[in-house]
């Protein structure tokens, strides 16, 4: 079976446009026992002849990002359950937020991977203004563009590392 990465974050900060870019194949849904696995994306992909499998988390029940908090810290508990290793979202061009270091704190005590992607790094200026989110506590950063896939092979490149 091939290791399973979660993509986790607050609502807009791009999980679905990374999952849409990463992903070679959908899979069909593993697990739709209990509700909470409908809410979910599978999807494969593999990266320097590694093979994992994607979940994109949140925003598919009222199909609507507009999701609680609560429900947030419970696709992160999940995927810190299921997954083998983590990306957590977060988006500069909004910055930290509360929802964010709420996030950071749930996945602090997972002792699995984390890879912490500062999404929407488009340009240069928004490279500096990533550097705010080390104060999640979470190591290094990986800015990345899901729109236009700067930073997504470096990525990758530490996520397939960890596999
Ligand atoms: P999700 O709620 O976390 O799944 O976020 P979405 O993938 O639905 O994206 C939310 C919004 O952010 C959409 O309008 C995307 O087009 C936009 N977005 C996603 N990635 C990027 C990016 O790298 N740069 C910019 N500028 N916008 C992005
Ligand atoms: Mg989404």
């Amino acid at each position: 079976m091939s290791a399973i990465v979660a993509i986790v974050g607050r609502p807009n900060v791009g999980k679905s446009t990374l999952f849409n870019r990463l992903i070679k194949r959908r899979e069909a849904i593993v697990d739709a026992v209990s509700g909470v696995t409908r809410d979910r994306h599978y999807g494969k992909s593999d990266w320097n002849g590694k093979e994992f499998s994607l979940i994109d988390t949140g925003g598919y029940v009222v199909g609507s990002d507009d999701i609680f908090e609560k429900e947030i810290d419970k696709q992160v508990e999940l995927a810190i359950d299921e997954a083998d290793v983590i990306v957590f979202v977060v988006d500069v061009e909004t910055g930290l937020t509360g929802m964010d270091e709420d996030v950071a704190q749930l996945l602090r005590q997972a002792k699995k991977p984390i890879f912490l992607a500062v999404n929407k790094v488009d340009n240069a200026q928004r490279q500096a203004d990533a550097v705010e989110f080390y104060s999640l506590g979470l190591g290094e950063l990986y800015n990345i563009s899901s729109i236009n896939g700067s930073g997504t092979g470096e990525l990758l490149d530490a996520l397939v590392e960890s596999l």
